[in-house]
């Protein structure tokens, strides 16, 4: 029974120009949509590229990017799973029994024999979850409307639902109407799919059988063409953008592209073919989920900045202006100004911790940040554009390597009077790398203190480089001074190399993953642990001894640089839990879902004019279990939990401390340390 080849060469000339008709628009857009990414800056070439593009196929067919985000309070990725795995079941028949058996009139041949019965079972029990995935995501999207896709209830949203819930009800139609007929699934010596075989029995003994049929064909195969001409216009471009974007993303995500200063041209993103062409690949990915816009501490405390729209804005520029600019053209459109869609405002930009909250949730592996930090780079180097407060801090940086511009003699006072050792190389096995606020924060200089004791008490090998020591360049670089931060870090990787250091602790995360990580970029060789997995180490090995420490309830706080910067999630942790006996109270935003203190991507020396304080309502967490003590491991943290426990008035009651002064406060009496003073 084929709807093709009954109606003769007229149906065949039907079904193959309706096909390459929509598969030429199919191909026609998604030759534009190339042409546009082409206009990006050369990507690094991804490595083991057939390894990531298979791994990107199992991840498509596992769905992970959905488990990410399934959780008690929100389950709506469930309704994705069903309609991805309904898909994938789908396409898989649209092209054995639809293309090739209807399209090449070999029905009998295909449909002839128990894989095609089997295989109809499959669609069959398939087919009610994506409708149920499809109805529940119409439903939750236009009555129960959750906030992160409030703005999304478009025309396009609604047509995309729809064509994914009528299309599994024309396929059962059409595979009714064969029952009905006595055609295969029929008869083929296994029972008929219940389904179908249910709905068959409204067709069976109709004379029109036949006439049914053919109308569901058509229009089973109908919808399937008109989802492929829509692909490249809609948000349905996220299935196989989100693939390639999977294939091709970095080993670390979001590791900030270093820039070629030797190019005095331009510098970061003022325009949107400044972008790499990954960054651009991630633009057609975006399946506006509205995931990154509800993990934002930014946009959670009314700030200007969405990451969502970020992504959004970021398209529509790319549609505007790729045509323009394709042609040698200049773009109509600025990429960095205050036209809705297709501009991004300086105080979106400007808003953005770096938290990478976002990039932790995005179900397609977008990363946000380093194209914030490419818009920044521009503003910053090309414009001389950015909030007047950061003008003095950029100087203190240029001159004098720390953000107050502190005399560099005043790095190493903290250990005056203290047996502290000069870094050595052949003597010193690990350089504790102090930083500026462990240096020169009257507080931070107390974690500094605590530090150095448990070190001591361990009985570590360790020194410093006092005077000498410089930023590492954080705050620089992700405000977008690429210039001073490469200064910075090359002036760091000579001084680290001319005293042969290999092996650094660090008192801060940011120090941590910037010596880590973007010092990895210049090609440094470091083992760089954050004192908190060294003291979990000492632990472990049973290099320290800890007396019980009853510190009341005792909440933790995660630092981002630590987490989800670097994934350090449970060695503060287990930390806090050796001493007190038991782990940490849990927030309700922890780990890898954590809320920002406020202070980090050089958000510490701005002002915070625009919404509500970040810091204020990350204490209000805390506050609200009604904590003895709240544990930080950073010392931007450690400020912004210090000020928002004095603001909300409760400094009397509670206390901030640093996971290293929990320990020192535990060590037994024989442990204390020479740096004890
Ligand atoms: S990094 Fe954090 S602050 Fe910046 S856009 Fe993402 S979630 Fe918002
Ligand atoms: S960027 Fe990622 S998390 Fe945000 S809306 Fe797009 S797909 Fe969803």
């Amino acid at each position: 029974m084929n709807p093709v080849s009954g109606l003769g060469w007229a149906g065949f000339a039907l079904f193959w120009g309706i096909t390459a008709l929509a598969a030429g628009v199919f191909l026609l857009r998604g030759y534009q949509l190339l042409m546009f990414l082409s206009l990006g800056r050369d990507s690094p070439r991804p490595s083991e590229l057939i390894r990531k593009a298979l791994a990107a196929i199992g991840h498509l067919i596992v769905q992970t990017c959905q488990f990410k985000n399934l959780r008690r309070q929100d389950r709506a990725p469930t309704g994705h799973l069903f309609m991805v795995w309904g898909f994938l079941l789908f396409v898989t028949y649209y092209f054995f029994f639809i293309i090739i058996a209807s399209g090449f009139g070999i029905s009998e041949v295909m449909e002839g024999n128990r894989v095609y019965a089997v295989y109809c079972w499959i669609t069959d029990i398939a087919a009610p979850f994506v409708v149920i995935g499809a109805g529940w995501g119409l439903i939750r999207r236009y009555l129960f409307t959750p906030t992160r896709i409030k703005e999304q209830r478009t025309w396009e949203a609604a047509l995309i639902l729809v064509t994914v819930l009528l299309h599994p009800i024309t396929h059962v139609g059409k595979i009714a109407t064969q029952i009905a007929a006595g055609s295969p699934p029929a008869g083929l010596g296994i029972p008929n799919p219940p389904l179908s075989n249910a709905i068959a029995q409204l067709y069976t003994g109709s004379s029109s059988v036949a006439g049914w049929h053919t109308f569901w064909f058509w229009a089973h195969w109908g919808f399937v063409l008109f989802v492929l001409v829509i692909i490249g216009y809609t948000r349905y471009l996220h299935v196989p953008a989100s693939i390639i974007n999977d294939a091709v993303r970095p080993p670390k995500k979001g590791a900030l592209s270093p820039i070629d200063l030797k190019d005095k041209t331009t510098f970061g993103a003022g325009r949107v073919d400044r972008f790499t062409q990954k960054q651009l690949l991630d633009a057609y990915a975006c399946v506006v989920c509205g995931y990154c816009q509800d993990a934002c501490p930014a946009h959670f405390t009314g700030k200007p900045l969405n990451p969502r729209v970020i992504i959004r804005d970021i398209k529509a520029n790319l549609l505007k202006n790729g045509p323009l600019i394709y042609h040698k053209h200049e773009p109509v459109l600025p990429l960095i100004g205050e036209t809705k869609p297709g501009s991004v405002h300086p105080d979106e930009l400007w808003a953005c911790t770096t938290c990478w909250a976002c990039m932790e949730v995005c179900p397609v592996y977008i990363e946000h940040v380093p194209k914030i930090i490419d818009m920044r780079r521009h503003l910053v180097q090309m414009e001389s554009n950015f909030p007047e407060e950061l003008l003095g801090f950029f100087e203190n940086m240029e001159q004098r390597s720390n953000p107050w511009g502190i005399a560099p003699g005043d790095r190493a006072k903290w250990a005056t009077g203290l047996n502290v050792r000069p870094f050595e190389a052949g003597k010193t096995e690990y350089l504790f790398y102090v930083g500026c606020f462990g240096s020169f924060d009257t507080r931070s200089r107390q974690v500094t203190l605590a530090i150095a004791r448990i070190l001591d008490a361990a009985g570590v090998s360790w020194g410093i480089l006092g005077r000498d020591e410089k930023c590492c360049g954080d705050s620089v670089r992700r405000l977008g001074n690429e210039y001073v931060f490469d200064v910075m870090a090359r002036e760091n990787l000579k001084l680290f190399q001319e005293r042969g250091v290999t092996r650094i602790i660090t008192e801060c995360p940011h120090c941590f993953t910037t010596l880590k990580n973007d010092y990895a970029q210049y090609g440094a060789r470091l083992e760089v642990s954050h004192h908190t997995e060294f003291i979990d180490r000492l632990i472990a090995e049973g290099r320290l001894k800890l007396n019980r420490t009853d510190l009341g309830r005792v909440v933790f706080h995660d630092s981002c640089y630590l987490g989800r910067h670097n994934d350090i999630y449970q060695p503060p942790r287990r930390t806090v839990a050796a001493v007190t006996g038991s782990p940490p109270i849990e927030m309700p935003r922890h780990g890898n879902r954590g809320f920002c203190c406020g202070a980090g991507g050089g958000r510490m020396w701005m002002e915070e004019k625009l919404g509500t304080r970040i810091n204020h309502e990350r204490v209000s967490e805390a506050l609200k279990l009604d904590p003895q003590a709240i544990a930080v491991c950073c010392p931007y943290c450690m400020t912004m939990f210090e000020d928002g426990v004095k603001d909300r008035g409760a400094d009397k009651k509670v206390q901030v401390l640093e996971v290293a002064e929990i320990v020192a406060r535990a060590l037994t009496s024989g442990q204390h340390g020479e740096a004890h003073g």
